[in-house]
């Protein structure tokens, strides 16, 4: 997911480029509102941590771009993409370490496991909307 922060920003070009000249195939892709429940729903795994609040306040702060993606690894290899949740760990050439300077608005989301993918998806997607 780009995050509100990255689309506002027009990082939206320029990370689905990277996906592509990685390799990756796109096979769901959409900009939208995320309502405060799905935000909720979304990042549960952290409802007990003191940023929640804030977390889904900026998720749903403005339109996101969604998007499904399939490859090899794709799920480790999207997060190596993005570099370490805190941009100054973020390894240079991260979109991360090029795009973002706070935690809190670190431009992009990865789903962690084919679990919280396949959760995630659901979310985001309604059936036949992937290709
Ligand atoms: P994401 O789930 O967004 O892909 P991540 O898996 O790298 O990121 P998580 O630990 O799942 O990191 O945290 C989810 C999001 O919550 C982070 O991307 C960040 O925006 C926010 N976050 C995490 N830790 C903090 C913190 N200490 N302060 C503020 N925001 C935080
Ligand atoms: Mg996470």
């Amino acid at each position: 997911m780009i995050k509100p922060d990255g689309v506002r920003r027009g990082l939206t070009p320029e990370i689905l480029a990277r996906i592509h000249k990685k390799g990756y195939r796109v096979v769901g892709l959409k900009q939208m509102n995320i309502t405060r429940e799905t935000a909720e729903q979304h990042y549960g795994e952290h409802r007990e941590r003191p940023f929640f609040g804030e977390l889904v306040d900026f998720i749903t702060g403005g339109p996101v771009v969604a998007i499904a993606l399939e490859g090899n690894e794709a799920i480790a290899g999207w997060r190596a993409m993005m570099g370490a949740t805190n941009p100054a760990n973020a390894a240079p050439g991260t979109i991360r370490a090029d795009f973002a300077t706070t935690t809190g608005e670190n431009v992009t989301h990865g789903s962690d496991s084919p679990e919280s993918a396949q959760r995630e998806l659901a979310l985001f997607f309604k059936d036949g909307e992937l290709l």
